[in-house]
């Protein structure tokens, strides 16, 4: 994997953050466009129809896409015109990735996803590669906001939960839910792991962070954390 295949914005290293200084100011108002899209999740040899959520943050002229769900024109309508900088997974299960590849040469845009989540990729995929690894405490900068990734491994090994500050905002996929904690009775998955991930990197959050989850409604970190109290935390 080399530096040019990964998002420029990714701010790692002094020397990016001083490549950060040069980017354009922001284009219009920061903004998150939500859509939905249709179709089929499979794992340990089971097939489910599955509605997904599709989130792009981003201003006018610039954005990211969080997973790549279903139907690439649905993402690209999203879009729009804009300039997408980034695909960030938060996990590779075949609804969140399947037509990853194909939408990453569509928006000449690198796919970033946690390497943990490898054996679940290569389901999918194969040997295919990614473009560049998403690591816990990288922050990826998009129309001058930050994007902080937090590892929260247990619906999968590589579940990557993307906070935006700014905002008050946390992109969950499929570890956080309204209603509590995602699926965990398959392959790669651990409860134990899921609930440790949750209470001690999410509830740690101010509780009124907004969270947009991979499927269904949004919810709030006080909210999840309240009903969780007396259940299971
Ligand atoms: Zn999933």
């Amino acid at each position: 994997m080399t530096e040019e295949q990964t998002m420029p914005e990714q701010t790692a290293t002094e020397d990016q953050a001083d490549d950060q200084a040069e980017q354009a100011p922001r284009a219009g108002e920061l903004r998150i466009d939500h859509g939905t899209a249709t179709g089929t999740f499979s794992l340990d040899g089971e097939t489910h129809e599955v509605e997904n959520n599709i989130w792009v943050l981003g201003d006018d002229e610039r954005c990211v896409v969080f997973d790549a769900p279903h139907d690439v024109e649905a993402v690209r309508a999203l879009i729009g015109e804009r300039e997408c900088i980034g695909i960030l997974l938060t996990h590779a299960h075949d609804d969140h990735v399947r037509f990853a590849p194909e939408l990453s040469a569509a928006l000449e845009a690198p796919l970033l996803l946690n390497a943990a989540d490898a054996d679940v990729w290569e389901l999918t995929h194969g040997d295919l590669p990614w473009d560049g690894d998403i690591e816990d405490g990288d922050v990826f900068t998009v129309a001058e906001t930050d994007i902080e990734a937090i590892a929260t491994p247990g619906h999968s090994p590589g579940s990557t939960c993307f906070l935006v500050p700014e905002l008050g905002v946390l992109f969950s996929g499929d570890t956080l839910f309204q209603g509590g904690p995602g699926a965990t009775g398959r392959s790669f998955s651990d409860r134990s792991v899921i609930e440790e991930s949750i209470r001690e990197r999410l509830f740690t959050l101010p509780e009124e962070t907004i969270v947009h989850t991979g499927h269904g409604p949004d919810t709030t970190i006080g909210a999840e954390k309240h009903a969780a109290q007396g259940d299971w935390l």
